[in-house]
């Protein structure tokens, strides 16, 4: 018998996973190019050449027994250097090895994070529409996920609505900027209004508020885009990245936890998340793409891709009537749906092979997010369908 927690979990398992596996079954069906699934956050651009390079000679000529061995929980020393060194470049922020934790993923940081900060009962504060495994992350260690409602004008975070919610109970403020799933960039403007309100509160209570940024698409920004780097506008920031979307390697499951010296009891924090990293099973993240990443540092994906799918998707559907949230970054894009119900509206659109996640599984019921890191042409292909769509629904 699996545990009462396991149960309601499974019931309750991943819409965009199920309709991922929807997506195969009609493919078989009606034939790949038949079928225009805009489910799932996949990368579809390679990994950069480098990669594969780095790959070969890194188990070429690396010592065998070194390369594949156990090491700290935190991850190679050298790795977490070179990565503190990048962001300092990239960023004039002034890490070094002991601010950063190499982890599994974005996956694995949260969760170590949240290990590492919450007591049962502890609060974070997410703003809707937001990545619907939050809510597990945090679930894991007994926390409350409290959310904040959607901002519809402009999907950025609804600030006033957050310094109501903000209790002697919250532990952290998770943003997530580049979005899933509006591909909204969170403004500068909005970053030091954040932290300005997370200061007075801190005073108010004599808590420490930690803002965890969950940034796997910080480096899928489209034009002069700017994402502020928020450790520089808030002391007590701690920063989750993922190389899953900005290298293409989310099978690889790699990423980093950046804990600044300055946060409020650095020492522990650092010392439990490098503990956590361990007891969680991950123990430390794979050695191979540690290495990887530290030789490919300077590497991007191709964002030009990303960028004519976007706007090729978002003019479309705009000339067929569709209300969308220009992205700005990430590869998503949120629409309204015509009608209030987004199920229904998933429903409808599944009569034309088009796949699309409701709004709702992210917190915010009333559209749909279009994942368009697919080929071009199914865009293309996807457009006479969508027009179909707009039809049924009398939008021209
Ligand atoms: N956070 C957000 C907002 C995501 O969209 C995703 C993956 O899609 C993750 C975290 C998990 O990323 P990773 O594959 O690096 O664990």
């Amino acid at each position: 018998m699996i545990s009462n927690k396991m149960v309601d979990l499974v019931k309750g398992s991943s819409v965009i996973r199920a309709m991922f596996e929807e997506g195969k079954a009609l493919a078989k069906k009606y034939g790949a190019e038949n079928v225009y699934d805009f489910s799932l956050g996949n990368p579809n651009v390679a990994p950069p050449q480098a990669v594969e390079d780095a790959i070969v000679d890194i188990v070429r000529n690396e010592e065998p027994l070194k390369l594949h061995g156990y090491m700290s929980n935190a991850g190679y020393e050298d790795v977490r250097a070179t990565v503190a060194e990048s962001l300092n470049g990239r960023f004039g922020t002034s890490f070094n090895e002991n601010n950063i934790i190499m982890t599994v993923g974005a996956a694995s940081g949260l969760n170590v994070i949240f290990k590492t900060l919450l007591n049962p009962g502890d609060e974070v504060i997410t703003f809707s529409p937001y990545f619907g495994e939050y809510k597990n992350y945090v679930s894991n260690y007994d926390g409350v996920l409290v959310e904040i409602s959607p901002n519809t004008d402009d999907f950025q975070p609804g600030l006033s609505e957050l310094k109501e919610k903000i209790t002697a109970k919250t532990k952290c403020v998770l943003v997530n900027s580049p979005n899933n799933p509006t591909g909204v960039v969170y403004s500068e403007k909005t970053i030091k209004e954040l932290a300005e309100i997370l200061e007075d509160k801190q005073k108010e209570f004599g808590t420490s508020i930690y803002i965890v940024s969950d940034e796997p698409y910080r480096e899928l920004v489209y034009g002069d885009v700017e994402v502020p780097y928020i450790t520089k506008y808030y002391r007590n920031t701690i920063v989750g990245y993922s190389y899953s979307k900005s290298l293409s390697l989310p099978g690889e499951r790699i990423g980093y936890l950046v804990i600044p010296t300055e946060i409020d009891d650095y020492s522990d924090v650092f010392a439990a998340a490098s503990v956590a990293t361990r007891i969680l099973g991950y123990v430390n993240a794979p050695s191979l793409m540690q290495r990887v990443v530290a030789e490919c540092i300077n590497e991007k994906t191709d964002i030009s891709y990303y960028d004519r799918n976007r706007n090729e998707l978002y003019e479309g559907l705009k000339k067929l009537g569709f209300t969308c949230q220009k992205p700005e970054g990430a590869f998503y894009l949120f629409m309204k749906t015509p009608v209030p119900d987004d199920k229904e509206f998933v429903a409808a659109a599944k009569k034309y092979n088009i796949l699309v996640v409701p709004g709702s599984s992210f917190g915010c019921a009333g559209y749909v997010r279009i994942a368009y890191c697919v080929a071009y042409e199914t865009i293309v292909n996807s457009l006479p369908k969508f027009e179909e769509l707009a039809k049924e629904y009398k939008l021209i």
